[in-house]
């Protein structure tokens, strides 16, 4: 027995953390014939998705009962709009999304998708509609090439190739020897986080799904790749519900409307000028944001003049 709950720790361990990783987890459950958790009900009907409008109805959440992270959240991304989610770190951001992936269920209050309660739709489906890139791209080890097709395996050369370039990654793929063919992850080329998900974004692009959630990798970005990502992102969340979790305020600045979480609830909301106007916690966070993207920049000034 003792030699059992070994393995079967090991599996809920791998578990987790692909859950964290939210790629296409469908699929590897395919691959690795491990059950969910989360089963789909018995009258369970495939989505259907007429403009992927999503709606938080006053959402609660706790991964262990003792500790709750969403305390009653409400908000909706309408049909073809922007969102943004931002706050400190912890807030419970990336939970939002990994609820609309139904990874979890809510403990109370719903989720819809189009006026379907997320419990009562195949989860199949709902991760079909649905193109994520998420904080931390995991790349499979194979060729770049086989990496961007994943969004469509139907995909030809070409149009992974498009997708590429479109994701503002091609120029630097075709650099290296091997193009699109080099192999990478964990035995092959290591690429950056700012590489990874720009691949994550072509990949996502073939895929063309109608709701699309971006979780930003925290990491910072220099300014170059922060606005390739940004252009490339523009170009993926163009006519699609889009909810994009930012740590780079500049990437909000454009959205619909701009939730702020704080410790699992919404703090504030509105436009970017509205949350300025108002002086509160955005407007903190914008402030301080742009002392260090201006410190950083006279410290490049300092450098560049040595
Ligand atoms: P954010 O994305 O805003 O930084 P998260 O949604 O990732 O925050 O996490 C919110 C809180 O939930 C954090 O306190 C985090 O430690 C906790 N948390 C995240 N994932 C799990 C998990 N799988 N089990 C237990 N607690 C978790
Ligand atoms: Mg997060």
């Amino acid at each position: 027995l003792m030699q059992l709950s070994i393995p079967l720790n090991m599996i809920g361990y791998i578990y987790r953390e692909l859950r964290q990783g939210l790629i296409d987890i469908a699929d590897m459950f395919d691959l690795l014939s491990v059950e969910a958790e989360i089963v789909d009900a018995p009258a369970a009907a495939p989505l259907v998705v007429d403009g992927g409008t999503i709606r938080f109805e006053d959402v609660h959440f706790a991964y262990d009962p003792e500790r709750q992270i969403l305390k009653g959240v409400s908000f909706e991304v309408p049909s073809g709009h922007t969102v943004a989610i931002v706050g400190p770190s912890g807030a419970g951001k990336s939970t939002i999304s990994r609820l609309i992936f139904r990874f979890y269920d809510v403990t109370s209050g719903a989720i819809t998708i189009d006026g379907q309660d997320l419990r009562e739709v195949q989860q199949e489906t709902l991760r079909a509609r649905i193109g994520m890139v998420p904080q931390d791209t995991v790349l499979f080890n194979d060729t770049i090439r086989y990496n961007v097709r994943y969004g469509r395996p139907s995909a030809n050369d070409g149009e992974v190739e498009e997708a590429a370039r479109m994701a503002q990654i091609a120029g630097f793929i075709e650099s290296l020897p091997h193009g699109f063919d080099t192999e990478v992850g964990e035995r092959g080329l290591k690429l950056s986080g700012g590489e990874k998900q720009r691949v994550a974004i072509a990949r996502t692009l073939l895929k063309a799904p109608p709701i699309l959630i971006l979780d930003e990798a925290t990491s910072a970005l220099d300014t170059q790749t922060e606005r390739e990502i940004q252009s490339a992102l523009d170009v993926v969340s163009k006519n699609r519900t889009t909810l994009v979790i930012a740590h780079r305020l500049s990437t909000v600045v454009g959205a619909d409307q701009i939730l702020v979480l704080e410790a699992g609830r919404i703090v504030e909301r509105g436009t970017h000028a509205e949350l300025l106007a108002k002086d509160g916690l955005y407007a903190s966070m914008w402030a301080r944001q742009r002392e260090a993207t201006e410190a950083e920049e006279r410290l490049r000034q300092v450098q560049e003049a040595d």
